[in-house]
């Protein structure tokens, strides 16, 4: 008997790959970072063939590294960034266009066109999303119009579509020699094409975009008892191993946090920031800025939904800190420059680099720091950008209460801004509730590897992870209400100044 399951997982700024035991112990783990491409304002893209080089370079680091065989591993989960969007001929392998990423905004115009004309609302209706640069379809329109040939290939069935979980899962099932082209419901969730309730593409939907239906991806649960196929003998794990689960990655952290039940939700603290609260086999539509998404899909089981607000830019503005402004070295010293200071010296900054996503959906807003004056330093923009990660999600939180009448009394984290522990006590803060850690903060991976686990038989209910779940920190609340709620007036006023920039 396997005595591991393993898992991917292909992040924006990185791909890793962690191995767990029946306790959901961390065994082994490495991760390599791959290329950010920005060739103009507001694009961003990543070379796909160098993100399955780098995820063939884990599976095999980790394995050489512990000195396990493919017959260690139970089965092997994959989770990964949703909505990237790459297209590649079935026939060579080859990518027609680098990937393009979550964040890119190049499709503005295409986004925006929706809501002009009616369209927007049926994507509302029928898949939950409000139109916009973020989701999959638009990425796949720009592709088919802009790259010669793809048109053409894709109505022939030639080239086709995935996010990074399917083109991951074709090449490491056979690649041009047979790989399988399938997708699961959480991925196919964030495209704009996928209806909700009936869980299958949508003519309507495909018909917005122009989107060939023979281009797309099979979808399937995002745990699968009928495996969605095998690794190869030649392949990165030598040896064959059931590919048992496919999760987008949020979605994943809500297993990996064992947020089984409806009311359970999570925030984790990435590239973005993703607040996702479970509320069950019911599909709930929201009337304030969140999504609504398919949290899982477990075998024959009925699909589980959630909600969704997905904040755009977190971690990555501690990353702008370091990289466009050069004022800490690491991301971990966003954190030492901040405590230099008791607060944010009266500053806001809103990081709306790619638009405002939830709750506003806002296009035209860009980032904007308020407030400055003489007195200000570094030390006082570190601050305000841990706090901006807090208040944004105190905006989510806010949307999914009255979305849900559910009233938030603790929050779970997790991702890698958690390790920021003044990040967390603002955030106890600004919330006013309590905030959570377990011990293992990789729950993106943990929740793969639960889902594929699930599926062959390695783990056999919810009741055996939720044994495995331990909190390593907890941050109480310390501000007063009347200074939490003046430090909110103030960000809403903030945020306010950075609408409607873009022409
Ligand atoms: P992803 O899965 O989206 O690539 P991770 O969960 O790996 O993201 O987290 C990486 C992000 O966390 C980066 O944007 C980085 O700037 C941020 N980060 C990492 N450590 C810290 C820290 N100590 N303080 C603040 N931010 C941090």
């Amino acid at each position: 008997m396997a005595d591991f399951v393993a898992a991917v997982d292909q992040g924006t700024t990185s791909t890793r790959c962690m191995i767990f035991d029946h306790g959901g112990n961390e065994i082994a783990r490495h991760q390599l970072e791959h290329q950010q491409i920005m060739p103009q304002p507001g694009w961003v893209e990543h070379n796909p063939v160098e993100i399955y080089e780098r995820t063939s370079a884990v599976l095999q680091t980790v394995m050489n590294g512990r000195g396990l065989c493919a017959s260690d591993l139970a089965a092997l989960g994959i989770t990964n960034q949703r909505e990237t969007t790459v297209v590649w001929n079935r026939r060579t392998g080859r990518p027609y266009y680098n990937a393009i990423v979550w964040q890119d905004t190049r499709t503005d115009r295409i986004a925006s066109a929706l809501d002009a004309d009616g369209r927007g609302d049926v994507i509302r209706a029928k898949a939950g999303l409000p139109p916009a640069t973020y989701f999959s379809g638009g990425k796949i329109q720009w592709i088919l119009e802009n790259v010669p040939g793809v048109r053409e290939a894709a109505e022939k069935g030639e080239a086709i579509f995935g996010n990074t979980d399917s083109w991951l899962v074709w090449n490491l099932t056979g690649g041009v020699d047979g790989g399988i082209h399938v997708t699961d419901v959480t991925n196919a969730s964030r495209t704009m094409l996928m209806n909700l309730e009936t869980l299958d593409w949508d003519d309507e939907l495909l018909g917005f975009f122009g989107v060939p239906r023979q281009m797309l991806p099979e979808i399937r649960p995002s745990a699968d008892p009928d495996l969605y196929g095998y690794t190869l003998d030649h392949g990165p794990l030598g040896g064959r191993v059931p590919l048992a689960a496919v999760l987008g990655d949020q979605q994943a952290a809500m297993v990996g946090q064992v947020c089984l039940r409806p009311g359970e939700a999570k925030n984790t603290y990435g590239t973005g920031n993703f607040l996702l609260l479970n509320t069950g086999t019911e599909l709930v539509r929201s009337k304030n800025g969140l999504l609504s998404t398919v949290c899982y899909k477990f075998g024959d089981q009925p699909a589980v939904y959630a909600l969704e607000g997905s904040i755009a830019v977190t971690g990555s503005a501690v990353q702008w800190l370091r990289d466009q402004l050069g004022i800490i070295q690491g991301a971990a010293q966003s954190e030492s420059l901040a405590r230099q200071v008791p607060d944010s010296g009266g500053i806001y900054f809103v990081p709306a680099f790619s638009g405002l996503f939830a709750p506003y959906w806002r296009s035209d807003a860009r980032g904007a720091i308020v407030g400055l004056s003489r007195f200000n330093t570094n030390a006082h923009i570190a601050r305000a950008t841990l706090e901006s990660i807090c208040y944004q999600s105190r905006d989510v939180a806010e949307a999914m209460e009255k979305d849900s009448g559910v009233k938030l009394e603790v929050l779970k984290v997790d991702g890698g801004v958690t390790a920021n522990d003044l990040c967390m006590q603002i955030q106890a803060d600004v919330l006013g509730v309590p905030v959570s850690r377990p011990v293992v903060a990789e729950t993106t991976a943990l929740g793969a590897a639960y889902g594929a686990g699930l599926a062959v038989g390695f783990w056999s209910n919810a009741d055996e992870l939720r044994q495995n779940w331990n909190e390593s920190r907890r941050w109480q609340p310390e501000w007063t209400d009347e200074q939490r709620e003046k430090g909110y007036r103030c960000w809403q006023k903030a945020v306010s100044r950075t609408l409607d920039w873009v022409d």
